[in-house]
């Protein structure tokens, strides 16, 4: 009966669609796993606050596909650019009810070639962002007990894949903020989650490639999960669109592992 009452509630408040009229902060959507994540949230009825650190031109593109949506430029690694974001997104779009915090390097090296300055830049974006970012729009998460979605990696659980043991740092400290989160925030009833991809086609691990070089890659990656699958920015989309959704409202503090099921790495033992 209680369920009932929820779901009626749920959607009258929801305009009939799962996100209808919230509005959701993606960092690094103008492509790759952030664009698909903003496509699936609009289809959902969310607008989108599409973050951008260069890419003007496909930010905007962006924008013209998904009706209400607004870009603002910031490089998440820098705080002061972060606020001012944040700022004008209260401006043109009224508040953040969901932030999903995607925007990430990737610098492959193998332990011994440590090189102080691509790790620090590594965890300038990949850490410090999603704090900076999530500290920012913290007053407005706490007004619309929101949701926080990190994009995390297979990697910061334990991937067997070569020369990302600084990169699998950075992804490891965003399980363990997501972790940490959900009970610092648990009071403002703003839950905090992760999805942790496996091996996803987009311009982070094919981009620059040539077909054979990506069909080398893919081969490798094929062979090595059990669904003999290759990862597509839309799988990790329809995982956030329900991680981000009134449906998961009783999930909280969990990292959901989406890599076909990995079996050379170490994501079984989450
Ligand atoms: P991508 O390189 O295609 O996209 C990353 C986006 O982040 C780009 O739009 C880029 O401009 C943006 N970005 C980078 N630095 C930024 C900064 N300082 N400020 C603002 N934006 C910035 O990569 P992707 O594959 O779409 O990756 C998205 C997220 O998923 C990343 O956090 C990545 O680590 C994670 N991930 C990717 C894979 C994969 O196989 N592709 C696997 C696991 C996790």
């Amino acid at each position: 009966m209680a369920s009932i009452i929820y779901r009626k509630q749920r959607c009258s408040n929801m305009e009939n669609t799962r996100m209808g009229g919230k509005i959701a902060l993606i960092t690094g959507s103008s492509r790759g796993i952030g664009r698909a994540i903003a496509e699936r949230l609009h289809e959902d009825g969310a607008r989108i606050a599409i973050n951008y650190s260069r890419n003007e031109k496909a930010a905007l593109e962006l924008k013209e596909r998904l009706s209400g949506s607004e870009i603002f430029k910031a490089d998440i690694s820098n705080r002061n650019e972060v606020r001012d974001m944040i700022k004008e997104i209260n401006k043109k779009l009224g508040r953040i009810d969901i932030l999903v915090n995607n925007a990430g390097i990737f610098n492959l090296m193998p332990f011994e070639e440590y090189d102080e300055e691509r790790v620090e830049r590594m965890y300038a974006v990949n850490v410090k962002g999603a704090i900076y970012t999530t500290l920012e729009a913290l007053d407005n998460l706490k007004k619309s007990m929101g949701v926080v979605l990190n994009i995390a990696s297979n990697a910061g659980v334990g991937t067997a894949a070569d020369n990302t043991t600084f990169y699998s740092m950075t992804k490891a400290a965003i399980i363990i903020l997501t972790k940490r989160l959900s009970f610092e925030l648990g009071k403002y009833k703003i839950r905090v989650n992760a999805i942790a991809p496996g091996w996803v086609e987009s311009d982070m691990t094919i981009g620059g490639k040539t077909r054979d070089e990506i069909g080398t890659f893919e081969k490798f990656f094929m062979e090595r999960t059990e669904l003999n699958m290759i990862g597509k920015p839309e799988y990790i989309a329809n995982i956030a669109s329900f991680l981000c959704s009134d449906e998961a409202a009783f999930i909280n503090g969990q990292v959901i592992v989406a890599d076909g099921g990995r079996i050379d790495n170490l994501t079984h033992s989450l």
